[in-house]
């Protein structure tokens, strides 16, 4: 690859590498970027609808946007931009700070990620120590009556 030999004379004294990524970085794997065109949901600013706020005021309506999001990373896979940053991991040490929480880095290949924003599958109930990492559909998730229920399991 000829962008490769590229880069590695100029990085090739280079011992440790750090990417800064967000949401362009995944966009071409068809994840939202939610700001510009992407940023409606169901007829919702998707910028308003991740805050705590949102949560509070209508849960079922951010857990059913958070489930959309979730269906469509889980089908998404990384694109040559995630493939390039780990594959210069031969090279030298590679962190990756990102603002995405689509995990499509650590799915290319990328060992050392470091999540800004947190995950999409990673939850924590914020009113009991609750926590879970959901790799389907998550069915509910209350918060009035405060209740959990994973995979048609009460708990
Ligand atoms: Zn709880």
């Amino acid at each position: 690859m000829k962008m490769f030999e590229s880069i590695i004379e100029q990085i090739k004294d280079i011992q440790k590498i750090v990417f800064v990524t967000g949401a362009g970085i995944s966009q071409e794997s068809g994840i939202p970027t939610f700001r510009g065109k992407d940023g409606l949901w169901r007829n919702y600013n998707a910028m308003e609808l991740a805050t705590i706020d949102a949560f509070y005021k209508n849960p079922k309506l951010v857990w059913e946007w958070y489930n959309e999001r979730r269906r469509n990373i889980f089908a998404a896979q990384p694109n040559l931009g995630h493939k390039a940053i780990t594959e210069l991991e031969k090279y030298a040490e590679v962190t990756i700070l990102t603002q995405n929480i689509d995990g499509l880095h650590q799915k290319a290949g990328s060992t050392e990620v470091l999540e800004l924003h947190g995950s999409i599958v990673k939850i924590k109930c914020s009113v009991c120590d609750f926590k879970d990492e959901i790799i389907t559909e998550f069915l509910l998730f209350g918060l009035g009556n405060h209740y959990h229920k994973t995979f048609g399991k009460e708990l």
